[in-house]
């Protein structure tokens, strides 16, 4: 099956008992059992849920993986994967991931003891002088959250595998129709599948997948361990969200690649961060790596631009956080997303003040145009 196909009749598609052509909600905690000490399939909902399977089976088709695990937002799919280390344990991470993987690096689990260094993952160099022996991990997002930067996967994978080290990537930017990591040499790839994978800004979830069958249990088992499972109504939305990634996708491509060309033009606009910018150095990977260059950009003003006036006269560009929905979104990643990073650490890895990051949805591209274009007017 091609992956359009996959989307909609990929993992379980239908309900085996009815023959409904979407999986019903199973809104149950528990399952009766006939049995006293039986084995049933189905026993309490942390633990399995068919709604939630069906989810979980489909996201795993679309990476290439075998086991998939929904969780209940990207954040807890990001902790569950790191709850397969322990207590001095040290893993090297990206230095521009997104700043809740940031905050949740910094202010938990280094408290429980795990250890990690951020580099900037494009440079093998960088990540190579980073490992120490007791290094387990290589973690990173490509394109990154909000510089989009691009990192060879399939380098990092081989100078990750010779040090015995597992590489999981947030692959939440690009998605599957994108990008699929574990095809690249990943071994965990994760999802906050609020952005893209649902595409409607209507449900918060997070998604893990693996190749390999001992990783795959380790992971159900800390999903039903530590509990932030995903609930059958959001499994349920999110299944009807990912059928459609296909030709939301195309249509994110296309209008992102026409706005970055009328950015790109205009007088007020100083630097622009696109995977597809063809003058970037990094485009060449970009087209390698990835089927094609996904619905985000960022860009600064030039020195002088009124950044609020230009954020406040949007009229159809909607300001608020989170991305990858059918409308666009725009935010400051420095007072939003990215808040939770001490300014110093954002400011040496390139996130300014006045960077702009923009989620372009799927409206007419006309539209987008001329709404960007008289708020530039008043920056
Ligand atoms: N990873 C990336 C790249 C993100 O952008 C986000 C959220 O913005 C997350 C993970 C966290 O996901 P969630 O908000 O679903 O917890």
């Amino acid at each position: 099956m091609k992956f359009d196909s996959k989307l909609i009749h990929g993992g379980t598609s239908y309900d085996k008992y009815t023959g409904a052509v979407n999986v019903p909600i199973y809104q149950t905690s528990t399952y009766k059992q006939t049995e006293l000490g039986g084995e049933p399939q189905w026993e309490y909902s942390r633990t399995g849920n068919p709604t939630r399977n069906a989810l979980e089976e489909l996201i795993a088709q679309l990476e290439g993986g075998i086991s998939g695990a929904a969780f209940a937002s990207g954040s807890a799919a990001i902790h569950a994967v790191f709850s397969l280390f322990s207590k001095g344990d040290h893993i090297v991470v990206g230095n521009d991931v997104y700043g809740g993987t940031f905050r949740l690096i910094n202010t938990v689990l280094t408290r429980m003891g795990l250890e990690f260094t951020a580099v900037d993952t494009r440079d093998l160099q960088a990540v190579k002088q980073a490992l120490r022996p007791n290094t387990k991990a290589l973690y990173l997002e490509t394109p990154t959250n909000p510089l989009m930067h691009i990192s060879d996967i399939k380098a990092l994978a081989t100078l990750a595998h010779t040090n015995d080290l597992l590489v999981i990537v947030d692959n939440t930017f690009a998605t599957p129709y994108l990008q699929r990591p574990l095809e690249l040499g990943a071994d965990i790839v994760l999802h906050s599948a609020s952005k893209y994978l649902g595409g409607h800004s209507d449900l918060v979830a997070g998604l893990t997948v693996v190749k390999d069958e001992k990783l795959g249990q380790q992971l159900h088992y800390l999903q039903n361990a530590i509990g932030a499972i995903l609930g059958p109504q959001d499994s349920w939305l999110l299944q009807r969200g990912i059928k459609t990634l296909a030709v939301r996708m195309r249509a994110h491509n296309e209008n992102a690649r026409q706005i970055f060309e009328f950015l790109e033009k205009h007088e007020k606009v100083a630097k622009i961060y696109y995977p597809g910018d063809k003058k970037a150095p990094a485009y060449a990977l970009a087209k390698e790596q990835m089927d094609d260059f996904g619905g985000m950009l960022s860009f600064e003003l030039k020195e002088g631009s009124d950044l609020k006036a230009f954020i406040e006269s949007l009229q159809l560009i909607t300001l608020a956080e989170s991305l990858g929905s059918v409308e666009s979104l725009i935010e400051v990643p420095a007072i939003m997303t990215h808040g939770a990073i001490p300014r110093e650490i954002r400011l040496k890895d390139g996130i300014k003040d006045e960077l702009i990051r923009l989620s372009v949805g799927i409206e007419d591209v006309n539209d987008l145009i001329a709404d960007l274009k008289q708020a530039l007017a008043k920056a």
